[in-house]
């Protein structure tokens, strides 16, 4: 994680070097003060790779802050920049609301948005980007429906996959989008997933956090923020963590916090997060005639590489509102789906013990077989919150197998224990 958050030393001390040298606001007094719209601004630079690309860089008066795996972050003058570029240099402004350069690859809510908005204009009769409100902040939540006759409410089996409650978990993002382009981009292209568009109503939400997500990245460098970004009441405290506020169960079994500066603060009251109040108006709104139709769900989240289940508030394996059968069934289905990512298939509360967790409420009062994915890595040492960009594609495309099974287990999920003539039909 050092790697990324601190620039190398070394290259840091050669950049000082070559900008004291031949910067000319320093080397020349009498250059009279600029007017503010020509002031030095952050900027990066791609391309920045030798010691001649840093020289050329660095002799147009620009300051190069840090240097990494390529990119240079810089602070120049429009003038500078404009060098810059004549040098056959692409420059973009680094608004420091961002991630490191060299995490470029990961989504931030602005990139993740236009993302959404490319997939549906480039797949209208499948996909549609809907919003299931805005955040305490006030940023569109974004809400993703992926079937065939998309406009129209169909009766089929709905699913849900949800990312990003915890804003330093940013691989859920890219999680996210990567199922958005795996049943856009595989419709009419792949039989198995051309069948679960064409048979099944997909509900994809990328961004439950983008206050938190975004807060995380504003510096440039991570601030491994967890919770959202509302104050607590009568309190100097800030943010709720999401995955504690949901309303079965809320703060029964020292699963959370009651102390707003905790990680675990679970809010003043069951959905006092605005954002978790969006995403079950939601759900609820999915209740047609009184039956939920949303009959599955994942919530990603990084890391540790499981597959959980509910309870997560009561070591119990049998609990009320999960019976025998509804055990097994999770069971089988978790370690079903563990078995093509490689990961670790367990009981939540195996863990540790959580309550106000949205899977405990999914399943205990809509009935939705709801799963927690902690996804890549495994460990602190290969990255924690932040592993680099690099992983992205191997790491989202690992849970392309189970996260079509859960999909194709949507319409009944007692099969996988050959119980769907007792339960389904
Ligand atoms: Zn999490």
């Amino acid at each position: 994680m050092a790697r990324r958050l601190v620039p190398s030393l070394a290259l840091a001390a050669v950049g000082m070097l070559i900008v004291v040298a031949t910067n000319p606001a320093s080397a020349a007094p009498t250059v009279p003060a600029r007017p503010p719209a020509d002031q030095a601004r952050p900027y990066v630079v791609d391309g920045v790779r030798t010691w001649d690309d840093r020289n050329r860089v660095a002799r147009t008066g620009a300051a190069i802050d840090a240097i990494e795996d390529g990119h240079a972050d810089v602070t120049a003058t429009p003038g500078e920049v404009r060098e810059i570029r004549k040098l056959g240099y692409r420059v973009a402004e680094d608004r420091r609301e961002d991630f490191p350069a060299a995490d470029a690859g990961y989504h931030n809510y602005a990139e993740m948005v236009a993302e959404l908005d490319k997939a549906a204009k480039d797949h209208p009769a499948i996909m549609r980007k809907l919003s299931i409100g805005t955040s305490y902040e006030g940023r569109d939540m974004p809400l993703v429906k992926i079937s065939d006759n998309v406009a129209i409410d169909e009766n089929e089996p709905e699913v849900l996959y949800g990312a990003h409650q915890h804003a330093r978990e940013h691989l859920t993002v890219e999680m996210a989008l990567y199922l958005v382009k795996l049943f856009t981009d595989g419709y009419g292209k792949d039989a198995r997933i051309t069948k679960l568009v064409n048979s099944r109503e997909i509900w994809i939400v990328p961004d439950l956090n983008p206050d938190g997500g975004e807060y995380d990245i504003a510096t440039g460098t991570y601030r491994f923020w967890r919770k959202n970004r509302q104050p607590a009441p009568n309190s100097p405290g800030v943010g709720t963590d999401l995955n504690r506020n949901w309303g079965y169960n809320f703060g029964c079994c020292a699963g959370s916090s009651s102390d707003p500066a905790s990680e675990t603060y679970r809010g003043s009251v069951a959905f006092s997060a605005t954002e978790t109040k969006r995403l079950r108006d939601f759900v609820l709104s999915r209740r047609i005639k009184g039956v939920q139709q949303i009959k599955a769900a994942i919530d990603f989240h990084t890391y540790s590489e499981l597959v959980l289940w509910p309870y997560g508030y009561t070591m119990a394996t049998t609990a009320k509102g999960l019976g025998a059968d509804q055990r097994a069934t999770f069971k089988a289905l978790g370690t079903q789906m563990a078995r093509s990512n490689g990961y670790t298939p367990q009981q939540s509360s195996s863990l540790y013990i959580t309550d106000g967790s949205i899977i405990d409420w999914l399943w205990a009062a809509q009935g939705v077989w709801a799963f927690t994915f902690e996804m890549f890595p495994n460990s602190p040492d290969q990255g924690g919150f932040y592993p680099p960009a690099s992983v992205i594609t191997a790491q989202t495309t690992r849970n392309k197998e189970a996260s079509l099974q859960l999909a194709e287990y949507a319409d009944c999920a007692y099969r996988i224990i050959g119980k769907q003539h007792q339960y389904c039909y």
